[in-house]
C-alpha cells in the first residue's frame, strides 16, 4: 500500500498489506494472550498504560510530524491531538480502576450480590483518521484496562500512525500478543469481521457502520459504532457579541478542514442577527491561513483524501443550481496537494445536499430563520444524531432548545468539542453505544451478576 502525503501527492512511503491469513494468526496470538493479561493486576496494566501516556510526550514532535505528513492535519493541530489524547488518558488513568471495580448491592451477612466486570476477550477496533489519536485512545486504552486484547486497524489513511502507536505500546510494556495493528484497507477490515472476535468497536463513515453493524449481527457480540453527523448550530436573537459568535463557529466548522466528526456542518441564525452574523463568520473565515500543513502558521491543510475534492465541489454545484450565494471560497486552489479553499454558502435550503448530508470538509451554509421554533425544526430534520449547539447569551433562552435535540451531545456557547468525563455517543445514524465517561470505560466490559448465598469473608 502507497502511503500519499496530501498536501504534495507524493509516495512517502509502502507498506504490506496484512492478508487474511496473517490476520487470521494475529486473532489466535491475541487470544492466547487475552488470557493471560486478564490475569494481570490492574496496578500493573495502568503502569504500562502510564508509561505510553510519557512516550506520547517524549515523542510528540516526531508523531505529530508523522500525522501531518499521510493525513495533512496542521502541525500545531497534530501536536494538539497529540496532547488532547494524553489528557484523555491522564482521566483514564485516574478513574478507569474505580469504574472496573466490584461492585457490592447487598452485602449482608449470608446475602451478598455483587456485579464484576468481566472483559469482553479479543476485541476490534476498526478506526478513522481524521483524529486516529483521539479515536483510538477512546477504544483501545480502556479496552486493554478491562483486560481485552485488542486487533487494531487503523484507517489506510493514517497507517504510519497506526504502526508508531502499536511500537509506543509496545515499548511501554502491553505485551506483543495483547495489543496488534492490522495494516490495510477495506480488505483487512474484512477480514476481521470473518473472524469471531468477542466484540468490534467501529469508528467511521455511516455507510462502512451499517455494513458492519450488519455483518457482525449473527456473532452475537457486542458492536459499538461511532459514526458521522451533520451536526447544527444555532445563533439565536439572544446575542450580543455576534463577532465572538461567528469566530467560534468558523472554528468548530474548518477547524481540520472540517474533518471532526462533531464539526459545525450547518448554521442557522435569527433573521435578525443574519446578516451582522454572515458578515462576521466571512470575515473570520479569510483570516484562516491555507497551506502547507508544516508550515506553523497554517490553520487549514489539504484534506485527506483526493476523492473528497470532488465530493464536496458537488455539494457546492448542487447548493449553487438550488439558489445559493458563494459568500467565500470562489478562488479555487492551484498548486499541487488535495487543498480546498474555505466555502461559505448564504441563502441555503434544505432542498439542498450541503444542508442535509455529512460534508466533512470545509464548506458550510447559513441559514436565516424566522424564530427557534422554526431552528428547531430545522436543526431536527436529519437522520443523524451527534451534536447540536445553540449560542444564546441566556441560559433560559437556549436550555428549551437543546431538551429538544436529539442528539448525543449538546453545546451551549460552544461546539465541535468533547470531555473525557462525558458520553461520547451518538443517536440514530451517528451510532450505537459510547465512549468516554464511565460509560465508554464499561463499554468493554461485561457485567457478572454474583449472587452470593453463604459466609464469604
Ligand atoms: P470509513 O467508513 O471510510 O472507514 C473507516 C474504517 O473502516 C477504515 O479503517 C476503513 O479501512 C474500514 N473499512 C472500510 N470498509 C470496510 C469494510 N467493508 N469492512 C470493514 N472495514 C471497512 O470512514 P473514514 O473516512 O475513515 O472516517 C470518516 C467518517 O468517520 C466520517 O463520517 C466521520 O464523521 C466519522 N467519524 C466519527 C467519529 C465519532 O466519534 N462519531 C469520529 C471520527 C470520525
Amino acid at each position: 500500500m502507497k502511503i500519499i502525503n496530501p498536501a504534495t501527492e507524493q509516495i512517502i512511503s509502502e507498506v504490506e498489506v496484512d492478508s487474511p491469513e496473517v490476520i487470521q494468526s494475529v486473532w489466535e496470538v491475541l487470544a492466547d494472550g487475552q488470557r493471560r493479561w486478564a490475569k494481570i493486576s490492574m496496578r500493573e496494566r495502568l503502569k504500562a498504560i502510564e508509561r505510553f501516556y510519557e512516550l506520547l510526550d517524549q515523542q510528540q514532535d516526531d508523531l505529530a510530524h508523522t500525522l501531518t505528513s499521510e493525513m495533512g492535519k496542521p502541525l500545531n493541530q497534530a501536536k494538539g491531538e497529540v496532547q488532547g489524547a494524553r489528557s484523555r488518558i491522564s482521566w483514564f488513568l485516574e478513574h478507569a480502576e474505580k469504574y472496573l471495580a466490584d461492585e457490592w448491592i447487598e452485602q449482608e451477612a449470608g446475602n451478598g450480590q455483587m456485579i464484576r466486570w468481566d472483559p469482553l476477550g479479543v476485541v476490534g477496533n476498526i478506526s478513522a483518521w481524521n483524529y486516529p489519536y483521539l479515536v483510538g485512545v477512546n477504544v483501545f486504552i480502556p479496552a486493554l484496562l478491562a483486560g481485552n486484547s485488542v486487533m487494531y486497524k487503523p484507517s489506510e489513511y493514517a497507517t504510519l500512525t497506526g504502526l508508531k502507536i502499536e511500537e509506543l505500546l509496545h515499548q511501554a510494556g502491553i505485551p506483543r500478543n495483547v495489543f496488534q495493528m492490522v495494516t490495510g484497507g477495506k480488505e483487512a477490515g474484512e477480514a476481521m469481521l470473518d473472524l469471531p472476535l468477542d466484540g468490534y468497536f467501529f469508528t467511521g463513515s455511516n455507510r462502512t457502520g451499517q455494513y458492519i453493524y450488519e455483518r457482525v449481527a449473527k456473532k452475537m457480540v457486542p458492536c459499538q459504532m461511532e459514526l458521522g453527523g451533520k451536526d447544527p448550530l444555532y445563533v439565536s436573537a439572544d446575542n450580543k457579541n455576534i463577532a465572538a459568535v461567528a469566530q467560534a463557529a468558523a472554528e468548530g466548522a474548518f477547524y481540520n478542514a472540517g474533518q471532526s466528526c462533531c464539526a459545525v456542518e450547518r448554521i442557522y441564525v435569527h433573521h435578525s442577527l443574519y446578516e451582522a452574523f454572515t458578515e462576521a463568520f466571512v470575515a473570520e473565515t479569510k483570516t484562516f491561513k491555507i497551506g502547507d500543513p508544516l508550515a506553523e502558521d497554517t490553520f487549514i491543510g489539504p484534506l485527506a483524501r483526493k476523492a473528497q475534492v470532488e465530493f464536496l465541489q458537488k455539494q457546492v454545484g448542487d447548493a449553487v443550481i438550488k439558489g445559493a450565494e458563494i459568500l467565500a471560497g470562489e478562488e479555487r486552489w492551484r498548486d499541487k496537494g488535495y487543498y480546498f479553499i474555505p466555502t461559505v454558502l448564504g441563502d441555503v435550503t434544505h432542498s439542498m445536499e450541503i444542508m442535509t448530508e455529512e460534508s466533512f470538509g470545509p464548506i458550510i451554509g447559513i441559514q436565516a430563520v424566522k424564530d427557534d421554533a422554526e431552528a428547531i425544526e430545522l436543526m431536527q430534520d436529519t437522520q443523524y444524531g451527534l451534536t447540536a449547539a445553540v449560542y444564546a447569551d441566556q441560559w433560559k433562552s437556549a436550555e428549551p432548545i437543546l431538551r429538544q435535540m436529539r442528539t448525543g451531545t449538546v453545546y451551549w456557547n460552544c461546539c465541535d468539542r468533547l470531555r473525557p468525563g462525558l458520553p461520547w455517543s451518538g443517536r440514530q445514524h451517528s451510532g450505537i453505544g459510547t465512549t468516554l465517561s464511565y460509560l465508554g470505560v464499561r463499554s468493554f466490559a461485561q457485567p457478572k451478576a454474583f449472587h452470593l448465598n453463604g459466609i464469604w469473608t
